[in-house]
């Protein structure tokens, strides 16, 4: 049998969960408390009650659905609910009250369910006025019934016991439906946040997943494509006209990767999904890294590159390096970007807060453009550029700033810009960390490898009598990465699975393992756990180096933990490869290149501090 459209649509009301709880509680109570009213009817009509108590519950009997009904039909039911509980309030209880013979009868006890109604299908300012008005009128009829008592209508010994009795029962009744429906809403509700939460974290898990995999397959390719185009840009014999379009497809490919990844972190950050990862780091490093990265790009375009840090910051602090590292190459790459002449200048600053912590404050200043006045709040906007005019010929998405704003937010700092337009900006960073090892870092120099040019390339190395091995599922890779390293003289071994290199590491003792993480069947990590504990195996000491399209402090944290010596990251250049070797092959059997040690040069970063 079809159910009656009414009931179809009062059912989807009630289980409704984007309805509102007093518009659901509502409508239960209503059905509740028109069968309890029906039955007194039935039962005064039976037992002769006075015309005038019949009369009311008759009338209550027909209106109250009346009024529900159409509330429901106009999608109006709080509407329905206040006319309901006005016509209970201000009518039914005081001529029930009177007709059912006051105190001498049961109908005061209706006085205690008004209450428990305008309680649970009210909300807000209603409510509190309708509980002031039954307190009055409970009042008022108490006292007129008081005074007097001709207005009462009397009923006899009998009479009173039975309404005081089904007054009793069914008010009771109503209690416990209520309680009980409202019990049950409250654990399905409470059923349905649990799985909603379940579902939210699966969400939040596989948009993890996805992000990730996204920015490991898009390293993957880009990786071969770098590669191969720096072993074009390295080749004496190409024609200037190809060396100009490597050099173009080199910055395309650089540019895109930076644009991936800022996609990616915003996607992430958009998703709840990006975490902090704090773990101990060497100031000094990360500074290093920093400068000798923004040093080559700011001499590149003619600008001076100035650095101070406080000889006074704890030389090793607690905090999620990768992000932070992120945030201030990020702002210097801008402050380099949007400056055409004069300087770009890094201070760092900390300040003790107690003895385990700092407050960490990085300042970069330029000369350049600077950013009008009414650009300033919008500045940390997602893909708000501001000064489009100026800029057109300026690379950027509007992205940098405002993954920088939400980076420093997520580690609980600050970061703010001062700037006056034509004459420069200057950005300042404040975040708090830990302390690992209090001894100042004092008088920093940093070595700067890269600072000139190298008319042709030349590796930083060579080692003949050294042997590595590199592991990687990926024959591209591979191949770029065995022949980006061919002018090194390295013996070079490679191994397409986790499998093939554990043959290799018994047969060979090498200087260097490069492995992959993410291979079908055995993994980095698990091919390293053997490789350490290999029986027979010749390289249990070896070092080995992840180098992995796998980017993000939360994989920089995992490789430490899995007792990997480096960490690599896809795409990978030959430079990065060479570096991370001669940090690990003994220096015996280096011959470092003279060109690359005469290009070297110190940047003392307290010179200018004062
Ligand atoms: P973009 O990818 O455009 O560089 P950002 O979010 O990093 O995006 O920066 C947003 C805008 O802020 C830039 O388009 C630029 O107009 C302005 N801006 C950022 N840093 C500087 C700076 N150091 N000097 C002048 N303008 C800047």
């Amino acid at each position: 049998m079809k159910t009656p459209g009414f009931i179809r649509r009062l059912k989807d009301a009630i289980t409704d969960y984007n309805r509102d709880f007093s518009e659901r509680i509502f409508l239960i109570l209503t059905i509740i408390s028109e069968c309890v009213v029906l039955i007194a009817l039935i039962a005064d009509i039976i037992l002769g009650e006075h015309i005038g108590e019949i009369l009311v519950l008759t009338g209550t009997v027909i209106f109250v659905p009346v009024i529900t009904v159409l509330g429901l039909y106009k999608d109006r039911i709080k509407d329905s609910a206040k006319i309901t509980v006005t016509l209970l309030v201000l009518l039914v209880m005081p001529l029930l009250f009177f007709f059912g013979g006051g105190l001498e009868g049961g109908s005061f006890i209706w006085f205690i369910f008004s209450f428990m109604y305008v309680g649970l299908v009210l909300t807000g300012r209603w409510r509190n006025v309708f509980l002031v008005m039954i307190i009055l009128l409970s009042f008022v009829c108490f006292i007129t019934a008081y005074y007097n008592p001709q207005l009462v209508i009397d009923h006899s010994r009998s009479m009173r016991f039975i309404d005081t009795y089904l007054s009793v029962i069914l008010v009771g009744i109503v209690c416990f439906f209520m309680a009980m429906s409202q019990n049950s809403i409250f654990q399905f509700e409470n059923k349905r946040a649990k799985k909603e939460t379940e579902r939210a974290e699966e969400l939040t898990r596989s948009q993890n997943r996805f992000f990730s995999s996204m920015s490991h397959e898009i390293r993957t390719p880009i990786n071969s494509i770098l590669g191969l185009n720096e072993l074009i840009l390295r080749d004496p014999e190409v024609s200037n006209e190809v060396l100009k379009d490597a050099s173009g497809i080199q910055g395309a490919g650089k540019l895109l990767l930076a644009l991936i990844n800022d996609i990616l972190d915003f996607s992430k950050m958009e998703a709840g999904s990006m975490d902090i990862v704090p773990v101990d780091y060497n100031i000094g490093d990360m500074l290093s890294e920093i400068v000798n990265m923004i040093w080559l790009k700011a001499t590149d375009k003619g600008l001076k590159f100035n650095v101070s840090i406080a000889p006074d910051v704890p030389a090793v602090l607690y905090g999620d390096e990768v992000r932070i590292k992120q945030v201030v190459i990020n702002i210097l790459n801008n402050a380099v970007k949007y400056t055409k002449e004069g300087s770009v200048e890094l201070s760092v600053e900390c300040e003790s807060i107690d003895q385990d912590h700092v407050m960490l404050s990085f300042s970069v200043s330029d000369t350049g453009m600077g950013i009008k006045k009414e650009a300033l709040p919008d500045l940390f906007n997602a893909f708000k550029r501001v000064d489009e005019e100026k800029n057109r010929n300026i690379e950027g998405t509007g992205l940098g700033l405002s993954i920088v704003k939400q980076l420093v937010d997520l580690m609980d700092g600050t970061v703010s810009v001062n700037s006056v337009y034509g004459e420069g900006s200057t950005f300042v960073v404040t975040l708090k960390q830990g302390v690992t090892d209090s001894s100042p870092i004092g008088d920093l120099n940093i070595h700067n490898q890269q600072v000139l040019k190298r008319d042709r390339y030349e590796s930083s190395f060579r080692a003949p009598d050294g042997r590595i091995l590199i592991v990687d599922d990926n024959e591209m890779n591979l191949e770029v990465e065995r022949k980006l390293l061919t002018d090194t003289q390295l013996k070079i071994d490679t191994a397409l699975d986790g499998k093939e290199a554990l043959d290799m590491t018994l047969k060979y003792s090498y200087d260097v393992i490069l492995m992959d993480h993410l291979m079908p069947e055995m993994d980095g990590i698990e091919c390293l756990e053997i490789i350490r504990e290999q029986t027979g195996g010749l390289n249990r000491n070896t070092p080995v180096v992840v180098l992995t399209a796998n980017a993000g402090s939360e994989n920089r944290e995992l490789y430490n933990r899995a007792g990997f010596d480096g960490y690599l990251v896809k795409p990978v250049s030959g430079i990065n490869l060479e570096n991370a070797l001669m940090n690990h092959i003994r220096k015996d059997k280096l011959i470092i290149s003279r060109n690359v040690t005469r290009m070297s040069r110190d940047i003392n970063t307290t010179e200018s501090y004062v």
